[in-house]
């Protein structure tokens, strides 16, 4: 999606990837796959590019600063290096200002029952480092539930308290050359810790909305972002009260700013590849009144290749669909993320059951409890 939104810019994109089937790989001539830690390889790729960016934030930085290409990183590996440690993340956000839930880093699962003790149950604890939908946390609510096989020995650990959460939200901002621009207040809504739909604009006062994109830019200043942030929130009663909270942030377009392709009139890509290439950045429009809906499609209930065209055409049948898109990737798995439908209802309700119908009527689905 952001290679689109680059080759409408006169871009030519090169995809780097050690799957050579992963779906922007295929889609463009040009590109690389190797092994991250191959650095002659990709030291090739980098050095051939004008420009480099990331989708994926678990890019082993440390394998590219080994490559020493000249090719300028944007975001910079400053940036992603923060953003890839939940303590080290934290810390920046709060050294900007901004509010985030209370937390404490721990060495590693053996200090965490003391740990825990020290910081009150109950509690959240989550790998620094490679978690992603929920993966790698555990919540506690008493310290001698910890069992040493809980984390990997020796992986550092970040504890936070529990929210009793009112809403997610999330702010998408632009920032080049000192300027930056935010998308609207997302509000986002989870099932099984994935994502399942996001609705712009958020269900939120003007005066919450504009605190938290006034927050996304002071972040975005204090990291010196060039490209794109996203900043996940919560609203809900914290040990600090109750209000508005920053959860963590990803220096890359996120799932929750796939809406903004229907919503507004420059989407998340759009906003990367312009501070990308330096073109002069404009705060996006909604494009219509209502409320904008995308609801992802997961691995779970995948369809077979004969009957792939039916449960498509099935969603894209429906009324009130603005977009049906498929990422291509080869193999379903439950909870992966295989596409996503967005359109529009009168209002965040009918958008929320307009979601659910479309997805259960193509007999496709959202993220699913376990079983
Ligand atoms: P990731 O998205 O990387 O898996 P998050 O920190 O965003 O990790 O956590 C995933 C979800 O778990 C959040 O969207 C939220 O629903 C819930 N969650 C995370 N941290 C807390 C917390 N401190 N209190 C309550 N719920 C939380
Ligand atoms: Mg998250």
């Amino acid at each position: 999606m952001l290679a689109e939104s680059l080759v409408r810019l006169g871009a030519d994109p090169a995809i780097f990837d050690p799957d050579p089937d992963a779906p922007a790989r295929r889609r463009y001539a040009a590109g690389a796959s190797s092994a991250y830690e191959d650095r002659v390889a990709l030291k090739e790729f980098l050095d051939g590019c004008d420009l480099v960016t990331y989708e994926f934030e678990n890019v082993p930085a440390q394998a590219i600063r080994a490559a020493r290409s000249k090719t300028k990183i944007l975001p910079s590996l400053d940036v992603l290096e923060t953003c890839q440690h939940r303590g080290r993340e934290k810390r920046a956000i709060r050294a900007a200002g901004v509010p985030t839930v209370e937390f404490v880093e721990v060495e590693g699962v053996a200090a965490l029952p003391a740990a825990l003790r020290a910081f009150g149950t109950p509690a959240i604890v989550k790998t620094a480092r490679g978690g992603y939908d929920g993966k790698g946390q555990r919540r506690y609510d008493d310290a001698r539930e910890v069992a040493p096989d809980d984390f990997p020995p020796g992986v550092p650990l970040v504890i936070e308290e529990v929210i009793t959460i009112e809403r997610e939200l999330s702010v998408i901002v632009a920032r080049a050359d000192g300027r930056a621009v935010c998308l609207p207040l997302f509000e986002n809504q989870h099932r099984a810790h994935i994502l399942d739909v996001t609705l712009c604009p958020a269900r939120a006062p003007i005066a919450l909305a504009k605190k938290a994109q006034t927050w996304a830019k002071k972040i975005a200043a204090a990291l010196d972002v060039t490209g794109l942030l996203t900043v996940e929130l919560f609203v809900g009663r914290g040990r600090g009260g109750r209000g508005l909270y920053v959860n963590e942030l990803a220096p890359r377009p996120h799932n929750s700013g796939h809406v903004s392709r229907v919503a507004c009139d420059l989407s998340q890509f759009d906003l990367h590849a312009h501070a990308l290439l330096g073109l002069p950045l404009r705060a996006p429009r909604l494009v219509r009144p209502g409320v904008a809906v995308m609801a992802n499609l997961l691995g779970d209930r995948w369809p077979t290749r004969s009957a792939e065209r039916r449960a498509f055409g099935a969603v894209v049948a429906q009324a009130g669909v603005e977009e049906l898109y498929l990422y291509g990737k080869r193999d379903a798995r439950p909870g992966r993320k295989m596409g996503h439908v967005s359109g529009f209802a009168r209002d965040h309700v009918r958008a929320i059951a307009w979601a659910d119908r479309v997805r259960r009527r193509a007999g496709l689905s959202g993220p699913r409890p376990p079983r």
